[in-house]
């Protein structure tokens, strides 16, 4: 079985490009163009140097020692969280401000949830002089102010968003309706690999650096270049999937997704999108999502704002219905203590996001000398205020 993106956009019956007239010509042009600007060897060069010069790329491939022993099993993190601003989304804004550039284009427009995408798309518009204009919802901008602030800095438009709850589906909304009235000058940078094709499988090969440097560092490290496991947590998929590029058809690596259970998967207050959504369409693309009975799409709850979509990308629910990958659902205090786990062993604070993955080393079953990696999406400054708040909490209630 092939589980990459077909010539029509789709991952199984998975994907696609379900959208408004009115966007076929702006996507049908970054679908006619992507893949042969990607190949040309000069965007390659000047991708790869700006991966290496000032993300900081190659990541390292880290040997968890504390870690390993504390799991039975020889556990690697890939340190995304080491990129320049923190986590693996500058793989692909990097990647896709020079593809706009090589499309002519002038302006650049974003949507962000938690702003880590704001700030990663505002960082590259910065770096090569292009306007920039983030969508992010009033509810969001008053709880991230300090992403705000940083997009500010960078020279980027914040546009508050009031309609609907005034989250990341209502900015995505806005974006959208802009690049519908803005077709001639302007690129849409999506965060994740989610929206309608191109946009999933661009993304994904703009972050499958992540498992083409696995390959090589774990040959490195083990004298073979395959783990037996691959874990990631996945919000829309971005991280995961770079992680699993390289070896989706590699039947010897079990693929590991963590996705945030919330509450619970059964509490109503959770974001487990794969064990819960039903097939439908979301931004463009066919894929599970968390709706009602009437088809509503309901507003999903992690204490990951990274990991809180209603959707999933399609290349993940392909893999997840065809038993390739497995999904765990990884709850807030099972994400939580598994941070502070990794802080205590290893003295590495990760992303609330990355957490999730963490969570799952428990629910594994590992023999001794299993290989797993674990990607490590970003890191944990960003969170401390939720940290603090929640260790003091759960302090206060053991007394
Ligand atoms: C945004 C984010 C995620 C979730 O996005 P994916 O596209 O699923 O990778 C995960 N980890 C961190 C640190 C993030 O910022």
């Amino acid at each position: 079985m092939d589980y990459n993106v077909n010539s029509e956009g789709y991952y199984g019956e998975f994907g696609g490009a379900y959208i408004p007239e009115i966007l076929y010509g702006n996507v049908k042009n970054l679908r006619e163009q992507y893949l042969e600007i990607m190949s040309d060897p000069d965007f390659r060069a000047e991708f790869d140097n700006l991966l290496r010069d000032y993300v900081g790329r190659p990541t390292p491939l880290y040997f968890a020692s504390r870690l390993s022993e504390r799991y039975g099993a020889r556990v690697y993190l890939k340190r995304e969280d080491l990129n320049h601003t923190g986590a693996h989304k500058i793989n692909n804004t990097i990647g896709q401000i020079l593809l706009a550039r090589r499309m002519g284009k002038t302006r650049i427009i974003a949507e962000t949830g938690a702003g880590q995408h704001g700030v990663a798309t505002a960082t590259v518009c910065a770096l090569k002089g292009m306007r920039c204009i983030v969508y992010m919802g009033e509810t969001d901008i008053a709880r991230q102010k300090l992403n705000v602030q940083k997009m500010e800095m960078l020279g980027a438009e914040v546009r508050p968003v009031t309609s609907g709850n005034k989250t990341l589906k209502d900015a995505t909304n806005e974006a959208i309706r802009d690049w519908c009235c803005n077709p001639a000058d302007t690129h849409y940078i999506i965060g994740s690999t989610v929206g309608p094709h191109p946009y999933p499988d661009m993304v994904a090969q703009f972050q499958s650096v992540i498992s083409s440097e696995i390959k090589n560092q774990l040959q490195r490290h083990e004298g073979r270049d395959w783990p037996d496991y691959l874990m990631a947590c996945v919000g829309g998929g971005s991280n995961g999937a770079g992680t699993f590029y390289h070896y989706l058809d590699d039947m010897r690596v079990k693929l590991v997704a963590s996705e945030a259970a919330g509450l619970g998967v059964d509490s109503g207050e959770t974001a487990a999108t794969i064990h819960l959504g039903k097939r439908g369409i979301i931004h463009g693309s066919r894929t599970f999502v968390m709706q009602d009975e009437d088809g509503q799409i309901t507003e999903p709850y992690s204490v990951s704002a990274g990991l809180d979509y209603p959707g999933i990308g399609p290349m993940h629910a392909n893999l997840a219905v065809t038993g390739r990958s497995q999904v765990v659902a990884v709850t807030d205090d099972e994400a939580l203590a598994a941070a502070m786990e990794l802080t205590r062993l290893e003295g590495i604070i990760p992303a609330i996001e990355s957490a999730h993955a963490l969570g799952a080393l428990g629910k594994m079953d590992f023999r001794q000398e299993d290989v797993v990696v674990l990607t490590l999406s970003g890191r944990g400054d960003k969170d401390m205020e939720t940290f603090v708040e929640y260790f003091n909490s759960t302090r206060q209630e053991g007394s």
